[in-house]
């Protein structure tokens, strides 16, 4: 205090100690910010961290001389496989790298009460998608791919089916297109997507077969690969994740027709959240999502515990 009492030299040392502030004020803030960042679960704060392994992929493959405008949306609807995930999302990342595709993945994360709807899931990936990429990739979650031939490029004339019956390990029949399918924008809008009636395991890709078949979008599959139903892909599925087959009200005698009413422009969802995962240093994008079931039309959504304990007409959550 005793050198401030001196006139100019008390105002130096006032301006020396302001600066000091400043500049211990804007180091703190530096220090601080990636833990705010890294808490945020909006996506577009994470777009703003220019990072190799961020959420999108830019082809980055030299040995690859096509430069490709086009972006894959890798959709994956999701709910309680995190053990899968982790080994997915590195998997995909090397796979995807390896041929220079310009992606992201999109993990749709069912968070509502109803029970598992595979293709409302792929619905709701696909608009949040949409505005980002130009195609999109419909993708189990616990498949694999290991042959490095199988392509995961722009499917210039109509919906590539990549674990296709020859090469799936699991489902061998004609008509199969689940696992992994690769679709245009425009395709996918073109059939509406895909049926909301399917709550529960099944169907729902055999009845978007029908859609595709009924727009006339053949279906390509891999040709010329050596590798088969043991060796193209690993299928990730634990004898504990058990498939939700029981078919509950008229589920049986509805899902078993083709669905012309409801789709992509009758997906009901609620987007709860989004975070930002790490997973080894690949990050990837979790979209938590409440599907919305109408009871009067699917009460076969709800699933068998609810029903007897609240009766058919649960409230919707
Ligand atoms: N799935 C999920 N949680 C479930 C059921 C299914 O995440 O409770 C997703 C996951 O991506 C999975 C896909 O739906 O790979 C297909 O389901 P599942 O593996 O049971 O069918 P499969 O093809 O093995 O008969
Ligand atoms: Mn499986």
């Amino acid at each position: 205090m005793n050198v401030c009492l001196r006139g100019k030299r008390c105002a130096k040392v006032l301006i020396i100690c302001l600066l000091l502030s400043l500049i211990l004020t804007v180091w703190i803030s530096l220090q601080l910010s990636p833990i705010i960042t890294s808490l945020s679960v909006n996506t577009s704060d994470c777009e703003c961290h220019p990072n190799e392994d961020n959420a999108h992929h830019k082809a980055k493959d030299m040995s690859s001389t096509e430069t490709s405008s086009h972006r894959l949306a890798v959709v994956v609807p999701f709910r309680d496989r995190f053990d899968e995930l982790l080994t997915f999302v590195p998997h995909m990342k090397t796979f995807l790298k390896k041929q220079g595709i310009d992606y992201k993945i999109y993990i749709i994360n069912q968070m509502d009460v109803y029970r598992f709807n595979r293709a409302s899931l792929i619905n709701a990936g696909f608009l949040i998608s949409r505005p980002e990429c130009d195609y999109m990739a419909m993708h189990d979650v616990d498949l694999l791919p290991l042959n490095a031939n199988l392509s995961y490029h722009f499917p210039t004339d109509g919906p590539f089916h990549v674990s296709s019956p020859q090469l799936h390990p699991k489902y061998h029949y004609k008509t199969f297109v689940g696992g992994v399918l690769l679709i245009r924008g425009e395709h996918f809008e073109k059939v509406n997507g895909m049926s909301n009636n399917y709550w529960g395991w099944g169907l729902e890709d055999d009845e978007f077969y029908v859609r595709l078949k009924e727009a006339n979008l053949f279906i390509s599959r891999p040709q010329g690969i050596t590798t088969g139903i043991n060796d193209t892909f690993r299928h990730i599925h634990s004898t504990h994740r058990k498939r939700d087959t029981i078919r509950l009200f008229n589920q049986k005698e509805i899902t078993r027709k083709r669905d012309r009413k409801t789709g992509l422009n009758s997906v009901q969802f609620r987007l709860k959240s989004v975070n930002e995962v790490m997973i080894d240093r690949s990050a990837v994008s979790v979209y938590n999502v409440q599907l919305i079931c109408d009871l009067s039309l699917t009460p076969w959504c709800q699933t068998r515990q609810t029903i007897a304990s609240k009766g058919p007409k649960a409230a919707n959550s």
